[in-house]
């Protein structure tokens, strides 16, 4: 059995090409310097996967901050704006990746947008009427050499152009279709560069073919790959697909002359299916994708091996591969010293994914198979119960029936009552929650880490800060204030330390968006909240205000998001757990005379499946009601708030209301408002507080910008029903922007409100 990678993660395991980047856009280095640190770090990532026998080692997966930039800029599409700058080819590479200003002149980045359903953003190519698609680019071949050279074959990577024509944003008056002939000829030279250089394989990634197609979609993928695939030569071509199953493009995967194609087993709910119901060509080779690419879990040879043999009467030949690229997970166990032997054994990094790989091609060449040492290992740590279970969690997950996902009394009759309990002047204005967190804010937490100052001490400044944001507040004239989130960094981190059942890990770092990284925290076991997590910050700001204080929270689906997930157990299943947890957390506040709550679910969107046809069923069918479960046993009195930092969903926005939250607060201040109208047609019930300015720019806001904002929210909006906020919260910006921006919403609304 031989084995492929589909990618391995490229920012380095203390994350050098990260710190080198960054060190050569302040001009603290040059740019061979950086140039040197990527060499060395592919150099490194070939080895180790030549170290343990990777049969299809990768080439060209590295990228100074983006693969599909890559590969736009391989094809020479580079919009006007960067190449008008006249800049060196690196430095209009960086110009797409991160805006320029300088000598040269003065343009932003090119969009980036989530990739797939990852926490991994991707730079969005433009694709003009003057764009002249074309092989321009020589890093795919360059790094074939690189490797070579060092006596290490490797399978040149790039994404396909089914994937890279989808993705792309067209400025102009042509369309994708105009475009077939050219992309597909610049792939062909591709192929024919490739054929010179004697490279055996190419691996050409087209993850959207998991998404929804349609006819017309699939037309174009057949137009451009009839005509790719015509100049393969001795190049034999793997189309690499990944993030679920290719249910709508498999006959046509089929049917083209690929000589491999790779399949996710691990997210294609359907991929066996697919095999099992039409069989595998007999001139191709699978790819099969069984070990996950994007969780940290070992893996269970039992399960994959039972596959593989499967898959092996279907397909003359079965190669082993990720699931996806490693990219997504991170580098090493080896940085992590300070986790437990019992816990580390049970998860694998990219490197012991790569070791994972080579031992089950180790048993899998054996006839003994079944009763080697090592698979003899791996089936005991499956077998015995893995996790430090908690009964009493469970029986109380167990336990739930409808009722605990109802709140009562309904949403118009708790509207009435929290109106006149609160008597909040119309259109109330208030904050998302988070105020700056300023250079000292974040060295009073590190202080802390580090053992500098005592915890009494690093309360105190909190404290501190708390006193000081509320008297702000009310000297602007914020009717709903909050404490400020001080003793926070991000929204997970801070509630997975005080959850029992998440691990942290120290150096878990993975790629999130160019140079920037995420350490997302492990979901290890059953989650029950230990103690009271806000309610002392919360009680403490309440208590010097006669203005109403909003509790502050992250919701259980957003920490689930931003989590690596369990296994072993569903999503559904750890969201609810989570869900509980919160619940605790939420009566206490109540308890703590905090009137008002905001359960934050700003990553709701992100998770919704790939397919249309699976949102309700695998995701919103238990999303939905794990925010419920949450808020559900509050008293009428008391007021739910919930912010989402997206204003793209129009498409799940019944969902959205059926969260029975009585406020909403979200990002509208850069989208064209259409969410209005959204909000306007399906008859939304919640409350709404459309952001009305901007906090991702240092840019404040006019008095007079805000109040044309809510004059066109108005016009759609019943008065009685909005709020008026940022768009999201400040703890990005800087404090002396934020105040100004705040005492001009308030003036804003004030205004407005004279005119009702
Ligand atoms: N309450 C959080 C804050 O204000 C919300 C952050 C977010 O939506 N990303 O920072
Ligand atoms: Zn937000």
């Amino acid at each position: 059995m031989k084995t492929s990678i589909i990618g391995y993660p490229r920012v380095g395991a203390l994350r050098e090409l990260k710190f080198a980047s960054e060190k050569y856009f302040k001009g603290g280095i040059s740019l061979d310097e950086l140039d040197q640190i990527g060499a060395d770090l592919r150099a490194s990532h070939w080895k180790i996967q030549q170290e343990n026998e990777i049969d299809y080692i990768p080439s060209n997966d590295f990228s100074f901050y983006d693969g599909l930039l890559d590969t736009a800029y391989l094809f020479n599409i580079v919009p006007d704006r960067y190449q008008a700058l006249a800049l060196n080819p690196f430095e209009t590479y960086f110009a797409m990746a991160r805006g320029y200003q300088g000598e040269q002149g003065d343009v932003k980045a090119l969009a980036m947008k989530k990739w797939f359903n990852t926490n991994y953003h991707y730079m969005v190519p433009e694709i003009g009427d003057s764009t002249n698609i074309q092989l321009k680019g020589t890093k795919l071949f360059d790094e074939f050499l690189e490797a070579k050279l060092l006596n290490i074959p490797t399978k040149p990577v790039i994404t396909g152009a089914f994937t890279l024509l989808k993705l792309a944003k067209y400025t102009g008056t042509k369309r994708v279709d105009d475009y077939i002939l050219e992309t597909a000829d610049a792939y062909a030279a591709v192929l024919g560069k490739l054929n010179e250089l004697g490279a055996a394989w190419v691996q050409l990634d087209e993850p959207i073919l998991v998404t929804d197609l349609t006819p017309e979609d699939l037309v174009l993928f057949e137009k451009l790959y009839a005509r790719i695939l015509s100049a393969k030569g001795n190049v034999k071509v793997l189309v690499q697909t990944y993030f679920g199953d290719v249910r709508d493009g498999y006959q046509a995967l089929q049917a083209l002359p690929f000589d491999g194609i790779g399949i996710d087993f691990v997210e294609g709910k359907q991929s066996l299916e697919l095999v099992r119901n039409h069989g595998f060509a007999d001139d191709k080779v699978l790819f099969a994708g069984l070990i996950n690419g994007k969780n940290i879990w070992k893996n269970n040879y039992k399960n994959t091996l039972a596959v593989i043999d499967e898959l092996s009467g279907a397909a003359k030949q079965v190669v082993l591969s990720s699931s996806c690229s490693l990219l997504h997970v991170p580098y090493s166990l080896e940085h992590e010293a300070k986790l437990p032997e019992e816990v580390k054994r049970h998860f694998a990094f990219a490197e012991e994914k790569l070791r994972e790989f080579a031992v089950l091609k180790a048993i899998a060449s054996h006839s003994d198979t079944y009763s080697s040492p090592l698979y003899l290992r791996n089936e005991q740590l499956f077998s015995r119960a893995r996790f430090t279970n908690n009964k009493a969690v469970q029986a109380r997950a167990e336990a739930l029936t409808e009722a605990d996902f109802t709140r009562l009394p309904a949403f118009s009759e708790r509207e009435a009552i929290q109106k006149s309990k609160f008597n909040l002047q119309p259109l109330p204005t208030t904050t998302i929650g988070s105020f700056p967190q300023t250079a000292e804010v974040r060295a009073n937490r590190f202080s802390f880490k580090k053992g500098a100052i005592t915890e009494e001490q690093y309360k105190q400044f909190n404290f501190n800060k708390i006193a000081e944001c509320i008297v702000l507040q009310e000297e602007i004239g914020l009717d709903v204030l909050v404490h400020g989130e001080y003793e926070r960094n991000d929204m997970v981190e801070y509630f997975g330390e005080c959850l029992d059942g998440f691990i942290f890990t120290e150096n878990a770092w993975v790629q999130s968006y160019g140079t920037r990284c995420v350490k997302p925290p492990i979901v290890w076991g059953d989650i029950s909240r230990s103690k009271p997590m806000t309610v002392e910050y919360s009680a403490y700001a309440k208590g010097l205000t006669s203005k109403p204080v909003k509790g502050m929270l992250t919701g259980p689906v957003t920490i689930l998001n931003w989590s690596f997930p369990r296994e072993d157990i569903s999503l559904k299943d750890s969201a609810l757990q989570i869900a509980l947890a919160i619940r605790d957390e939420v009566l206490d506040l109540e308890a703590n005379r905090i009137e008002i709550i905001q359960i934050d679910e700003a990553a709701l969107r992100e998770k919704l499946p790939l397919r249309k046809s699976d949102w309700q069923n695998e995701y919103l069918s238990w999303a939905i009601p794990a925010f419920r479960l949450v808020h559900s046993g509050v008293l009428a009195d008391t007021q739910i708030h919930t912010h989402m930092c997206y204003s793209q969903f129009s498409d799940i926005i019944r969902d959205i209301d059926a969260m029975d939250a009585d406020v909403i607060t979200f990002e509208a201040s850069r989208s064209d408002l259409a969410i209005i109208d959204a909000i306007n047609e399906c008859g939304f019930q919640t409350e709404v507080g459309p952001g009305v300015y901007d906090i991702h720019s240092p840019r404040i806001p006019s008095v007079e910008e805000i109040k044309q904002g809510l004059y066109r929210m108005l016009d759609k909006i019943d008065p009685a029903k909005l709020w008026v906020n940022p768009d999201c919260g400040l703890k990005t910006r800087g404090d002396a922007e934020t105040w100004t921006s705040l005492r001009h919403l308030v003036q804003a609304a004030k205004e407005v409100r004279a005119t009702l």
